[in-house]
């Protein structure tokens, strides 16, 4: 586990950046943290990291998935900020998505059943310019599974 405390967005996004360095298709990144906690900064970050064009990355204002294509894998950018009934997020079929590209979910909070093999980033205020991260990775990553997606997760 991984614990930094950021003071500005750019720091954030860096972050991200060597994480989405590291990942491989099938992997899932789950964010937590508040309304302005930066986790778009972070997936803006991960895109990069991915060798897609950050400029691209925005809060999905009507779409709850977007997609990014151009890097060394396919990101896949969900929001479930304005998702409230949980049935809705299992309409969106996350499970199918992320085969040959990488997953960013924001306020994962709204998942029922998180899947435990996910990578978990947890961003908190701590100032007005500083965040408390917290990178978890699984014991063991989604990619390195022979069946990533296994039947009985939102995801
Ligand atoms: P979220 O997606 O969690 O709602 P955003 O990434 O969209 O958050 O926005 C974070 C906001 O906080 C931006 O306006 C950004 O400039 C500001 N900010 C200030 N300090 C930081 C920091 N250390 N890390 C990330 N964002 C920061
Ligand atoms: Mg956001």
């Amino acid at each position: 586990m991984k614990q930094i405390t950021t003071h500005s967005e750019a720091e954030t996004a860096a972050e991200g950046r060597a994480l989405g360095s590291t990942l491989s298709a099938g992997d899932v990144v789950l964010l937590y943290g508040d309304l302005g906690a930066g986790k778009t900064a972070f997936v803006r970050g991960l895109a990069e990291g991915l060798g897609v064009h950050p400029a691209e990355v925005s809060s999905p204002t009507f779409t709850i998935v977007q997609e990014y294509r151009g890097g060394r894998l396919t990101l896949f950018h969900v929001d479930l900020y304005r998702l409230n009934d949980p049935r809705e997020v299992d309409d969106l079929g996350l499970d199918e998505i992320t085969a040959d590209g990488v997953l960013a979910i924001e306020w994962a909070e709204k998942l029922r059943s998180p899947r435990g093999d996910a990578i978990i980033v947890r961003l908190e205020h701590a100032g007005p310019d500083a965040r408390n991260l917290t990178i978890q990775l699984p014991d063991y990553p989604i990619s390195q599974l022979p069946n990533p997606h296994p039947p009985h997760s939102d995801l």
